[in-house]
């Protein structure tokens, strides 16, 4: 079927943009052409190999799915998402995801061994390890993979592009880096510079954001499980900047985590239904906490390795409480800490903490300077900027707090991107760690890395995909951040009229608009909870409560009509709630759905009337009295596969 696209896309001068759960932050699975969810059907874990610690898998496989299938085994994949519930491989293959777990166990990119793909004019390739001799092997295929061997060789072997590339890149010891594609990683290899290294061109295809090729199968590299035994010292801070120092002297121990939140993070959790029985571990009102997690198999080494960090946090002077959590109750705090994106959306109006420069990451000694460097930029903007972070990797989370409603915020935007940019690229660091650069970040890859290498990568681009069929506008060739964006600064929102009270959320469109994208909606039964049902039972995106919400946003937004609850669309995408209200506690963002459903409901049928489905549920009790009176007709009458099937039908 992805062969019969590639072709489609070649012939009507289309695109193809790859898709697995959409949980990206910025921009990469939007734009035009034919999106390709492989959600649903690419979801096969193929082979599992224990001795080589291996497994094969296709994208559309949840993370955590996957690792539940590995435990038995005793083996896990490493990169861990905020999003791990319900984002898939594919998806972390395309982003080269990272997570809580990168300071131990290393990126995705570290861990792709294979990747199967189908090419741009959709032949097959397998990328794997090559040794220089293999390369020559390659490099004499008389296919687009033999091309693509040729001509990176041609374009990579001067030693003075090799410098350019190592100077213009961010500093090496950074390892989260997704700034354009990986062409570093290429270099540092034994066909080009005659390390140990064997060349991969997987690791290139990693974090390219489905613009290079499509992925069919993955080969990971596993770990063995972490050790049992854990501690989580959640320490406390009066500051930001306390708690960022504390980072340097904290990773000097074997930390398998070390992720920070701050006091608006834990404050979004104060009025978050689901969250808030989280906060159990929280004393006073700390500006930050750093979350440092040791492991051991066995206890005593665990205890000896606990009181040295302690030691070490209490000589700091840093911190002001050192609570110890142990076990189950550390899962419970590190949930908090992953709903923090999510629960960003929980502010009330226009105002967002918006993506744009939420993802740089510095070598962990320039990370204090960098803040400080930062809040003092931040001030100058007015902005109370929110620190969310994976603060051991180097890497936070900085999101200002905007109304993309209002044009002079929208330059703001562009502004705070831009000088955010300039401050990155003066510590040698990468614009984005581990989100990807999507829609947002691409047009600032040339400033980081200079025009020369910029060019590279369009080069790159197009030994891969000449006629610009994958995912376009990514990476390369990217429109200006602050174009097509949802809002057209300074249009007037409507105000929509609703029978029901939805002040809370400053009205029903707002309330919609509170949805963030993060996805949570689509994370399976075995991630546990209820939301959403209709997609669990489905599997389609449309029957998420994401889908609900942005079909609602665009149609109470952009509808002509005097009804914009008028329209059969949103009745598709409404149909399948069961108004159970799963997503009211569970989404971050308290979406609640059933009553948006209930509202939609009486609208539309004030115009359209009711179904005759709901009319025969409505008056269920009376038809069946009635048929009561005859109960051998009906008994025959519905017993009869026929006859009960074309009722059914008539019915809808
Ligand atoms: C609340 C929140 C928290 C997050 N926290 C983290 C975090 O801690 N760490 C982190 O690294 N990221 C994080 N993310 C970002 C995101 O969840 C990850 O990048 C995730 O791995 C994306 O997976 P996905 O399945 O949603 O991919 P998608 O968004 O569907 O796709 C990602 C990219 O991969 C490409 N792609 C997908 N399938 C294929 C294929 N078959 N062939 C070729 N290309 C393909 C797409 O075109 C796209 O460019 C977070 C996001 C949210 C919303
Ligand atoms: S109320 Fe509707 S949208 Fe919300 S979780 Fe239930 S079925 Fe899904």
């Amino acid at each position: 079927d992805v062969k019969e696209l590639i072709r489609f896309a070649a012939a009507n001068n289309t695109s193809l943009i790859p898709r697995t759960a959409g949980t990206s932050l910025a921009g990469q699975c939007v734009g035009e052409g034919i999106v390709v969810d492989v959600s649903k059907y690419f979801t096969g874990i193929l082979e599992v190999n224990e001795e080589e610690r291996t497994v094969k898998v296709q994208p559309g496989v949840i993370r955590d799915d996957l690792n539940r299938f590995l435990e038995p085994y005793g083996l896990f994949f490493g990169p861990n998402t905020s999003t791990s519930n319900r984002c898939m491989i594919g998806g972390m293959v395309g982003n080269n995801s990272s997570g809580t777990t990168s300071i131990k166990y290393g990126v995705t990119r570290d861990k792709v061994l294979e990747l199967k793909v189908l090419l741009s004019d959709g032949s097959e390739a397998v990328f794997s390890e090559v040794s220089s001799e293999e390369f020559r092997d390659k490099m004499q295929l008389d296919s687009m993979e033999g091309e693509i061997y040729r001509k990176l060789y041609e374009e990579l072997k001067p030693e003075s592009v090799q410098e350019q590339i190592t100077d213009g890149f961010p500093k090496a010891e950074i390892h989260r880096r997704n700034t354009g594609y990986a062409i570093d990683s290429l270099i540092d290899t034994e066909v080009f510079s005659g390390t140990s290294k064997k060349l991969n061109i997987a690791e290139l295809l990693c974090g390219s954001e489905g613009t290079l090729a499509f992925t069919t199968e993955i080969t990971l590299r596993l770990d063995p499980l972490p050790p049992k035994n854990a501690v989580m010292i959640a320490a406390h801070f009066e500051s930001v900047e306390k708690c960022l120092q504390a980072v340097v002297p904290a990773m000097r121990h074997s930390l398998f985590t070390c992720e920070m939140m701050d006091k608006v993070i834990l404050d979004c959790t104060k009025n978050s239904i689901k969250y808030r029985e989280n906060r159990f571990f929280i004393e006073g009102d700390p500006a930050a906490i750093l979350m440092l997690e040791l492991r051991a198999e066995e206890e005593t080494e665990l205890l000896d390795q606990t009181a040295a960090l302690i030691k070490t946090l209490t000589d700091s002077g840093l911190a002001y409480a050192l609570p110890v959590l142990r076990n189950d109750t550390i899962d419970l705090a590190l949930e908090l800490r992953k709903a923090g994106l999510g629960l960003l959306g929980n502010i009330v109006g226009d105002r967002k903490a918006v993506a744009c420069i939420e993802d740089t990451a510095v070598a962990v000694e320039d990370l204090a300077d960098y803040i400080n460097e930062f809040s003092a930029l931040m001030k100058e903007y007015g902005q109370d900027a929110v620190y969310y972070a994976h603060a051991g990797a180097g890497e936070l989370h900085l999101r200002p707090i905007l109304n993309l409603k209002k044009e002079e915020d929208v330059r703001l935007f562009r502004k705070i991107t831009e000088d955010v940019a300039a401050l990155v690229k003066k510590y040698g660091g990468s614009m984005s760690g581990e989100h990807g650069d999507g829609r947002v970040r691409a047009e600032f890859i040339e400033f980081m890395i200079g025009a020369e290498n910029y060019l590279l990568l369009k080069k790159v681009k197009n030994i891969f995909d000449p006629e610009h069929i994958f995912n376009p506008g990514k990476i390369i060739d990217a429109p200006p951040m602050d174009e097509d964006l949802r809002y057209r600064p300074g249009r007037k929102e409507p105000e929509i009229e609703t029978l029901m009270d939805f002040s809370d959320s400053l009205g029903i469109l707002r309330g919609a608009e509170n949805c963030n994208g993060s996805g949570d909606c689509r994370k399976p039964a075995e991630a546990g909870g209820t939301m959403c049902p209709s997609y669990r039972a489905t599997r389609n995106e449309k029957d998420t409560t994401r889908a609900r919400a942005n079909a609602l946003r665009e149609f109470l937004t952009n509808s002509n009509k005097e009804n914009r609850f008028d329209h059969h669309e949103l009745k598709e995408v409404l149909e399948l709630c069961i108004s159970c209200k799963g997503c009211k506690s569970e989404c971050p963002s308290n979406v609640d759905m059933a009553a948006y459903k209930a509202e939609f409901q009486y609208q539309y049928q004030k115009k359209n009337g009711s179904s005759l489905r709901s009319k025969a549920f409505a008056f269920n009790t009376r038809f069946n009295k009635l048929a009561t009176h005859f109960p051998n007709v009906s008994n025959a009458v519905f017993s009869n596969s026929l006859s009960s099937g074309m009722i059914k039908k008539v019915l809808g």
